[in-house]
């Protein structure tokens, strides 16, 4: 057995029952091959892959709240530290029923690699629970969210770990988890990011995992000179990565048709009306028929489907695994031309392979989907410096950062005779700077 293939095994075997932990370090550890090989005995020797699989932390955690009935529910709370080799940890909190240990450590290990490729000095982590906010009054939100902080902030602060949004998490639960944390510290610390506009949230930051994503693969069909004018484009998801991805994917020239949620899917053949999108998602927080019934062009169909549109470009905004081998097969029979994750792993292993031997351009998330943190590492120095930038500076701060995420993993897929695999250069690139700062750190 090869190193890599030994560490493989070792992750599976100390971590039973978190498939998607699994699968996420072998997609890395695949990645990494052609590194390993060129120096297999000194990587083993420093046990690195042992290191970079194995996170510095997992805090588990009970979160009491009572319900509008005076029922005392109870969650699981969790938060991994991952990594902080190149800085503090840095990652969100995903609030969704399905939330295990399991699904915080993949997104908390592909948080490393994806913090890493921003080019910003941020460690890797992420929290959760599985506390379903869907339906829930605001009163009852905000009961979890301090029950929640009231552990939390005794492992967090704003050089040592940062919390963020991600699904279930957004402006307004981050104003009450925001809260609690100043009560019981009794300080102000930029210790979350996506904060409100009014207590040191930068502007630009609920945009940017959407704009990032178009910047960056406006920055691939630049290098292959075509650009967005006239493209169809796919949107999975109706969340705030989808809801500005379709946004900026309009103002590039494009034609976005779709968008979709737990329930069902959108197809508009106008393109979609993102005023619309936002009023139905964003204020009403009610579901897409919402958006059928107000929009005479779109149809609203239950279930999924959505990657059975005709397309040019794919964007998986919702979650992990949602686009699947059956979809890509029609997505390559319909002519797709690029793939790229605004979500985290939302294409199955077979589904990326399968996209990359038909010679799909596929950008993974940890790649595209990075300015939305990449924006969180922005607030984060305004808060030190006391200052707020300007929409157009942090939006011009982020297109640099896409540019180059593009421009490096690009250039380490190239230098492993990798040539345009994006999978194989992000992890790559990703790792070679966490690697190099764990050496230099010592044991
Ligand atoms: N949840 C987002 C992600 O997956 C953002 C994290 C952050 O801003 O810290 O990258």
């Amino acid at each position: 057995m090869t190193y890599v293939d030994e560490v493989y095994q070792r992750v599976v075997d100390q971590n039973p029952a978190q498939p998607e932990f699994h699968q996420a370090v072998k997609e890395v550890l695949d990645s990494l091959r052609p590194v390993i090989e060129a120096n297999e005995a000194h990587y083993r020797k420093e046990a690195l892959l042992e290191r970079i699989t194995t996170p510095d932390r997992q805090i588990l955690f009970r979160v009491p709240w009572v319900d509008d009935q005076g029922q005392v529910q109870v969650n699981n709370g969790f938060r991994v530290q991952f990594n902080n080799a190149i800085g503090p940890y840095k990652g969100g909190l995903r609030l969704h029923p399905s939330v295990t240990l399991g699904t915080i450590k993949f997104l908390g290990f592909e948080q490393v690699f994806k913090n890493s490729l921003t080019t910003l000095p941020i460690g890797g982590g992420k929290g959760g629970s599985d506390f379903d906010p869907k339906g829930k009054s605001d009163r009852e939100i905000m009961a979890f969210c301090q029950s929640f902080m009231t552990e939390l902030y005794k492992h967090i602060g704003p050089n040592v770990d940062v919390p963020a949004g991600d699904i279930g998490t957004g402006a307004r639960e981050i104003g009450y988890l925001y809260g609690q944390y100043k009560r019981l510290r009794t300080a102000y610390e930029g210790v979350l990011t996506g904060k409100g506009l009014t207590f040191g949230g930068s502007l630009a930051r609920t945009e940017a995992t959407g704009y990032g994503l178009l910047y960056i693969v406006n920055e691939y069909l630049k290098d292959h000179n075509d650009s967005f004018t006239g493209k169809t484009v796919t949107v999975s998801g109706a969340g705030n990565v989808a809801i500005y991805a379709i946004e900026k994917a309009q103002e590039l020239g494009a034609k976005v048709v779709t968008t979709s949620d737990s329930t069902g899917w959108i197809y508009d053949p106008e393109g979609i009306d993102v005023a619309l999108l936002k009023e139905v998602k964003e204020v009403k927080r009610a579901r897409l028929t919402e958006y059928a019934a107000a929009r005479p062009s779109a149809e609203y169909h239950e279930g999924r489907g959505v990657w059975s549109v005709k397309t040019d470009i794919a964007l998986p905004c919702a979650t992990q695994n949602e686009l699947h081998l059956e979809d890509a097969q029609t997505l390559v029979a319909n002519g797709v031309q690029v793939v790229a994750e605004g979500a985290n792993m939302p294409t199955t292993r077979e589904a990326t392979d399968f996209l990359q031997e038909n010679k799909i351009a596929f950008l993974p998330g940890k790649a595209a989907n990075a300015g939305g943190v990449a924006v969180s590492a922005l607030e984060m120095s305004q808060n030190s410096e006391r200052l707020s930038w300007t929409f157009e500076e942090v939006d011009s701060k982020l297109q640099a950062i896409m540019a180059d995420i593009y421009q490096n993993i690009s250039a380490a897929a190239k230098k492993y005779g990798k040539d345009e695999d994006y999978v194989a250069g992000a992890n790559i690139a990703g790792f070679e700077k966490v690697a190099n700062a764990m050496e230099a750190q010592g044991i």
